[in-house]
């Protein structure tokens, strides 16, 4: 993350560097290839964000874009990628 940018999927953790939300924090809509989120349809708020991780979490965790998942994709430690104020 720099200058405000955020690059980090609130629901899963995912960063690819792909910007989602900009410095004025308006979301540039990027579905998210692990959990198919979009940035700013259901993770504008913390409840929500939290929600729709719950759900991703329950279906067992898979990629929206199963191509785009590395071999050694590790959950957990992605999980820890998700901004502090989004777990
Ligand atoms: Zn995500």
């Amino acid at each position: 993350m720099e200058s405000g940018l955020e690059t980090v999927c609130r629901v899963c953790g995912l960063d690819v560097g792909e910007v989602r939300f900009d410095e004025h924090g308006l979301a540039l809509f990027v579905i998210c290839e692990c959990c198919g989120t979009e940035s700013g349809v259901s993770d504008g708020i913390v409840a929500q964000a939290r929600r729709v991780r719950g759900h991703w979490l329950d279906a067992g965790s898979t990629w929206f874009e199963p191509k785009a998942r590395p071999a050694e994709w590790e959950l957990q430690q992605q999980l820890r990628n998700i901004p502090p104020g989004w777990r």
